[in-house]
């Protein structure tokens, strides 16, 4: 790599180019509306973006585009409309945003998305499941489920040439081989496996490079924000899987990381504590959430987010391309499934990232209308505090409802939090 300067406008490229992409993705995505053409509505644990590329599916992430209305503040009126419509409070707030969304004809802040030619999900969560069938109900959309065997207990995971694991990878691919005649009913369009190659070969690069830049916020100080430029990272592995675009943009990244890894560029000018984020982001209060860390010197180094809702890319999967099929069958089994073990069996998830990543401290942020990733946090934290003598924070409040995130509460807590980590460390230093 030739050595470049400050100059060369390298520190920051991810994001500024991240917000980028995400702006033509959704002009695309509005073009398509108005010309009435319809898209893939997929999820990000298992979006199957290599094979559904080879269909020219304009590509729509309902988890993605809820969260964006919470961003930009206007999830409340999203919520409320669905609520109205007859949706409880009580469950998943992505939904009810996307449920208000299709009652508004794909009307969005970022632009508008098209209706589903298809939707296609995989069952890492049971809400996937039921919220595809408000689509079929609503556009009477084929939908397909991708049943991913999980890990049927903590550590219990199978490896290529195991019995078992040759037993879910041949169930995964008769899925997969069921899935292309509904996506050729669906759109017209012949399966062509050098273009399904193609995008395999891209997802190949995106994966590598997402894994390499999780590896390289081991640096100290750390050189990305998890919980607010891992985000935009995470949005261009989602949207963009398996196209060039997203190719470029990861090699990109991982260049830039390794630039200010050299150079001792960090994401804060005084790093004094470094904290893992368990959970989903607070997205109703985006940045103000982050700022209550890094206003007392905290940075977030890596979070179980960045792996569970990418898919399980952090696994850095490389697809064979001489026998495509069996190894997008093999990558997604893999890939998926470390997505749901890093929500359900996280205890050594963050033991190996304490480590790896020099962590001070766990946060969770246990979310009332995410009961997936929320439900058994309290006992996961009981069970890494027996495994590791690390300080934690446990934060209730949302992902998507700003009724229920305080941030007078959360900044509390969050002080409290530091000063105890503050006398830790003193305690440290006198030898206590
Ligand atoms: S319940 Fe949680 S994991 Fe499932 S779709 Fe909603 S936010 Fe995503």
């Amino acid at each position: 790599m030739a050595d470049v300067t400050l100059d060369d406008g390298i520190v920051g490229r991810g994001n500024k180019d991240g917000a980028n992409l995400f702006r033509l993705w959704f002009e695309g995505l509005t073009r398509a509306a108005e010309e009435g053409r319809q898209g893939a509505y997929v999820f990000v644990m298992g979006s199957m973006c290599e094979l559904l590329r080879v269909f020219d599916l304009p590509l729509v992430f309902p988890e993605i585009n809820s969260l964006q209305t919470a961003v930009r503040r206007v999830a409340h009126e999203y919520l409320n409309e669905a609520e109205d419509y007859g949706y409880s409070p009580d469950i998943c707030g992505y939904v009810k945003a996307d449920v208000a969304t299709q009652l508004r004809a794909g009307s969005l802040p970022m632009g508008r998305i098209p209706k589903p030619a298809v939707a296609v999900y995989t069952n890492a969560c049971n809400t996937y499941i039921k919220w595809a069938e408000i689509w079929e109900r609503m556009h009477g959309c084929p939908t397909f489920v991708l049943d991913v065997p999980g890990t049927r207990a903590a550590g219990a995971q199978t490896w290529p040439g195991d019995p078992d694991f040759e037993n879910d990878r041949r169930y995964v691919a008769a899925q997969i081989r069921e899935l292309i005649p509904v996506l050729e009913e669906a759109t017209g369009i012949k399966f062509d496996v050098d273009r399904l190659r193609e995008a395999m070969k891209h997802a190949n690069v995106m994966n590598a490079g997402w894994k390499r830049v999780l590896e390289l916020n081991r640096s100290r100080p750390s050189l990305f924000n998890a919980l607010t430029d891992g985000t935009i990272y995470l949005g261009v592995s989602n949207g963009f899987r398996g196209s060039e675009a997203g190719a470029k943009y990861f090699s990109e990244l991982v260049e830039e990381m390794e630039y200010k890894s050299a150079r001792g560029i960090g994401t804060l000018t005084d790093e004094r504590y470094r904290l893992i984020f368990v959970g989903v982001p607070c997205y109703p209060i985006f940045r103000r959430f982050n700022e209550l860390f890094t206003e007392l010197g905290g940075t977030f180094v890596n979070s179980t987010y960045l792996w569970f809702a990418s898919g399980g890319s952090n696994v850095g999967f490389q697809y064979d391309l001489e026998d495509p099929l069996a190894s997008l069958a093999e990558g997604v089994l893999i890939s998926v499934r470390d997505a749901m073990d890093s929500m359900f069996f996280q205890t050594q998830v963050l033991v190996d990232m304490i480590e790896t990543h020099g962590a001070d401290g766990v946060v969770y942020h246990p979310i009332k209308s995410c009961r997936t990733v929320s439900t058994g946090l309290a006992d996961n934290r009981r069970a890494l505090m027996e495994a590791r003598d690390v300080p934690s924070l446990f934060l209730e409040s949302d992902m998507m409802d700003r009724r229920v995130v305080s941030e007078a509460q959360l900044k509390n807590r969050i002080d409290a939090f530091f000063e105890g980590l503050a006398a830790r460390r003193h305690q440290a230093a006198i030898g206590r």
